[in-house]
C-alpha cells in the first residue's frame, strides 16, 4: 500500500484534534459567559481560571462522550447497512459476548448456554482465537454463531487504512481457519465505525451488528445483581444484549468475567419468564435491515 494514505490517516487525526479543541473553546466560551450572568462570576485569579479550565475540560467531555454515544446507538445518517436492532414486534432476543474466546471465561458461558439451551453470537478477537484455538472450535462445534471483532481489537476511526485493513482481513482469515466457519457479522471494538469500516465489511459479506442493551460487564468491580438488572429490566422484542467473556477497560484482555458467568443463568431466566425468546442473530435479524430500505421499482 503507497505512502498516500497514511498520509489521508494523519490527517483524519489532524480533524479529530482539531474539532475537539474547537469544542472546547467554544464550551470554555460558553460556560464563562454563563458563569458571567447567572453567577456573577469571572474568573480573574489564576486559580479561578484554573478552576474555569477544568470545567472546560469537564464538560467538553461529556459533550465527546454523548456525540459518540448518540453515533454508536443511533447513527448520524441513513444507515441501512449497520444492524442496530431486531424486529420490536416480535418476542425474541439475541445474545452476543465481546472480545473471546479466553480460556478463563468461554468455557464456563458455553457450559451456561448448553445446560440452558441457548444459542448465542460469539464476536471473536484474531490474536485471542489463535491463542485459543479450541474454544474456538468449541464455541463453533455447540452451534453458537461467529462474529469478526478484528484482530487485536484495534479502535476503526482512529486506524490507518493499512491497519483497518488487516485488522479485519486477518480476523476473517484466523477466524474461519480456525472454526471452519467464514464469520456473518462484524462487530467494531467499542461499537465505533466509520465509512471505510462499513464499506469493507460490505464487500466481504459481513453484517455490522451493534447492541440495543449493555450489559456493562466490563466495567471493574460491576456485580452479578447490576448485570442481570442491565440485561432483563429494559429488555423487549428485537434487542440485541452485549456481554463480553473476555477482556478488560481499556486492554482486550485480561479483566474478570466471573460475574457474567454468575450472571448469565440469571439472565437467560429471567429473560424467558418474560415471555422473550432468545434466539441466535441470524434469525432475530432475518429479513430485518439496519434501517428501512425505500422500495425501489427497477424497470425491466
Ligand atoms: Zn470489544
Amino acid at each position: 500500500m503507497s505512502d498516500l494514505p497514511e498520509v489521508a490517516h494523519l490527517m483524519r487525526l489532524a480533524v479529530l484534534g482539531i474539532s475537539a479543541s474547537v469544542i472546547y473553546i467554544y464550551i470554555r466560551r460558553f460556560t464563562g459567559r454563563v458563569a458571567a450572568r447567572l453567577l456573577d462570576w469571572t474568573p480573574t485569579s489564576r486559580r479561578e481560571r484554573l478552576l474555569m479550565t477544568i470545567i472546560a475540560t469537564l464538560l467538553t467531555i461529556v459533550a465527546v462522550f454523548l456525540a459518540v454515544h448518540f453515533y454508536v446507538y443511533s447513527g448520524l445518517d441513513y444507515q441501512p447497512d449497520i444492524y442496530r436492532t431486531g424486529n420490536p414486534k416480535t418476542n425474541q432476543v439475541a445474545l452476543t459476548f465481546d472480545d473471546g474466546p479466553s480460556q478463563e471465561f468461554t468455557p464456563f458461558v458455553l457450559d451456561v448456554l448448553r445446560e440452558y439451551n441457548a444459542p448465542a453470537t460469539f464476536f471473536l478477537v484474531g490474536v485471542h482465537v489463535e491463542r485459543c484455538p479450541d474454544i474456538a472450535r468449541r464455541i463453533a462445534e455447540e452451534g453458537h454463531e461467529i462474529g469478526n471483532h478484528t484482530y487485536r481489537h484495534v479502535t476503526m476511526p482512529t486506524a490507518s487504512n493499512k491497519t483497518l485493513y488487516e485488522e479485519v482481513i486477518k480476523a476473517t482469515r484466523v477466524i474461519t481457519q480456525v472454526t471452519g466457519e467464514y464469520p456473518k457479522y462484524i462487530r467494531p471494538p467499542r461499537g465505533v465505525y466509520d465509512a471505510r469500516f462499513r464499506r469493507l465489511s460490505h464487500v466481504l459479506g459481513q453484517k455490522i451488528v451493534l447492541w440495543t442493551i449493555s450489559t456493562r460487564d466490563w466495567r471493574y468491580g460491576t456485580s452479578t445483581q447490576a448485570i442481570v438488572k442491565r440485561a432483563v429490566s429494559q429488555a423487549k422484542g428485537g434487542d440485541i444484549i452485549l456481554f463480553h467473556d473476555s477482556g478488560a477497560l481499556i486492554r482486550n484482555e485480561g479483566g474478570d468475567r466471573s460475574a457474567t458467568v454468575r450472571a448469565l443463568p440469571l439472565v437467560i431466566e429471567g429473560l424467558r419468564q418474560k415471555g422473550l425468546e432468545i434466539v441466535p442473530l441470524g434469525e432475530l435479524l432475518e429479513e430485518e435491515f439496519g434501517e428501512e430500505f425505500p422500495v425501489v421499482e427497477i424497470p425491466e
